[in-house]
Parts: C-alpha cells; structure tokens; sequence
C-alpha cells in the first residue's frame, strides 16, 4: 500500500478510533485491493468486482455529519457571498451554452418543456443558465448562504434539505448531481431516491472525479485533494451502475485535468487581498469584456486540451 503525502492544505482530522469497515458501496461485495493510504491516513481500496475506489474504513455516520455541520465555513471556506442583482450577467456570463454539460443536455431534452433538479447545487451556475434556456428549475442544498445566493440570482424554487424533503408529487426530467455522489457513504441511496423521482425517460447527469485517473497520474492527485470523498466512480462503475439501476447510458465521457488552485496552500492576508482586486477588476465593464473575449477565443483551444485529461468523469444516464 502507497503511503501518499499531503496535498490538499485542509486535512480532516478523523477520529480514528470511530472508523466503520465498508462493503463495496456501489456492489456490495468485499472483494478488493488495498491501494493508497491517503493524507488523512484513510485506506482507498479497489473494488474488484466493480472497479470503483472507496475508502474503507470509513469515518463513522455521526463524524461525517459533524465534519458536515462545519463544511461551508471551514471547508468550502464560501466567499462573501453578497450579490448585486446588475451585475448577474457579469457574474455567471451570458453564454449560457458555455458549459459542456449544459451542451449535451442541449442535445438530449428540450429546456423549455422540461423541468430540473440540481442537487447539492453550491454556486448555482447550472441552474441559472437552465433556467435562462427556458427550463423550470429546482434546487436543494444544505447551505443556506448558497440558498440564498441562488434566491438573490432569481432562482425561486430552491429549498433546504434533501431530494426527499420535495412534496412527493414533484417529478423531474433531468436531476444533475455535480461533484456529489463522491460524498455520502451510502451514494446508491442517493442515486435510488434521484431516480425515483424522474419522469418516465428522465435522466441523471453525473459529475465526479474518475478514480482511474490516478493509473497515468503518478501524483495520485485524486486521492489526496478534497479528503471528505469517501469513493471514486470509474468508467466501469458507472456502467456497472447503471445495469444495477435499470437505466441505460446515454454518455459517458472522461475529461479534464486537476485544477488545483489555492487548495495547496492557504489563503495569506496577501492573496486574499489579490483576489478581492481581481474579483473587483473583474466586475468593471471593460475588464469584464476582455476577460470574455479572452475566454471565448481560448475556450476551443481550452476544451480540445482537457478532452485529453481523466480526471473528471461526466455521464448522464436515462431511466428505461
Ligand atoms: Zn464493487
């Protein structure tokens, strides 16, 4: 087993005497390898039956909740999240096909008769820009800053809690999960619950690191960043997933490349200092427009780059 160093500034500190054995979480089997030990001192095995990476033991239920109930101020580290209501357009772009996910939905769902669940959905650039497409969109986080981000980004229908705290009668046509399923202990009851609530035909889109990545990574980047991930889908995984769950895959894609930013080292007084100038700079109108320009001449260049990276995986994958 490789011992893997540390990475990722903010190291949880497990209670290691409150660890819980797991069985596979996606087959349920005790077939695997022992692969890595991570920074945080938690064992990352292989499934070998179907092939997802899961760490085991894990933290038991009642610390994960408490490492949880502390997440955004202390691990997401939220930024100031005021808003001003002009500057929306500044603030998630008016491209609102910019993101390859949102294209591909593009091509499967017509936006304006359809209607969306983002779960977990943070900074609520997906469901602004769906929205914006004419969809009829729901969100639910367990972050109230980000709830009320979302509500002073015009998103009405967002709420506090999980899939299952919606009135039952709400049914969906795409439920997107982005960098979610790699949390919970149990992500099949997750995905059963998502999947439960789609229209006949509906989808689930799906985004989350590959934890095959780490075979042409020598770095293991993935298994030494954002230590609360708790397993690590795989191209296999998600097949084997999708056979479990009575769905067929309508896409499957790896893509990317880690982007670490200021995750290897803490913000100083200094670059915290930057980063406001920047974020201001950025919101003046014509720093705005070069930004943009900048970003739309780089964006093909940029996209045909990370279509050669693994480290994401992207599927979306349709209830039969
Ligand atoms: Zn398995």
């Amino acid at each position: 087993m490789k011992k893997l160093e540390k990475l990722d500034y903010r190291l949880p500190k497990w209670d290691m005497t409150d660890l819980q054995e797991r069985h596979c979480p996606i087959c349920g089997t005790l077939e695997n390898k022992q692969l890595y030990l991570r920074p945080d001192n938690l064992v990352v095995k292989n499934c070998g039956v179907c092939s997802v990476y899961y760490i085991s033991p894990s933290p038991s239920p009642e610390q994960i909740n408490q490492f949880y109930a502390q997440y955004d101020s202390n691990h997401r580290k939220t930024k100031d999240l005021r808003i001003n209501k002009s500057k929306l357009d500044l603030i998630f772009g008016t491209d609102h096909f910019g993101d390859l996910r949102i294209r591909k939905l593009a091509s499967m769902v017509d936006f304006k008769n359809s209607s969306f669940l983002d779960v977990g959905f943070g900074i609520p650039y997906f469901l602004y820009h769906l929205q914006k497409l004419g969809g009829n969109v729901f969100g639910v986080e367990y972050d109230n800053q980000a709830i009320d981000y979302a509500r002073q980004s015009g998103l009405d229908n967002v709420f506090f809690g999980k899939i299952s705290d919606l009135p039952k009668e709400l049914k969906f046509d795409v439920i997107s999960m982005n960098d979610l399923i790699e949390h919970p202990l149990n992500p099949l009851d997750l995905l059963n619950e998502a999947f439960e609530r789609l229209n006949p035909g509906g989808r689930i889109l799906i985004w989350t690191p590959n934890g095959d990545f780490s075979k042409k990574d020598p770095n293991s980047t993935t298994f030494r960043v954002d230590l609360e991930h708790m397993q690590y889908f795989t191209t296999k995984s998600i097949a084997y997933l999708a056979s479990k769950l009575n769905a067929s895959i309508e896409h499957l894609e790896c893509y990317g490349f880690p982007a670490l930013g200021d995750l290897v080292a803490p913000q100083t007084a200094m670059t915290t200092a930057m980063s406001k100038l920047k974020t201001r700079l950025k919101d003046f109108y014509p720093v705005h427009m070069a930004n943009e320009f900048k970003r739309l001449y780089l964006k093909r260049a940029y996209e045909f780059n990370n279509r050669k990276g693994s480290y994401h995986l992207f599927a979306i994958l349709q209830k039969k």
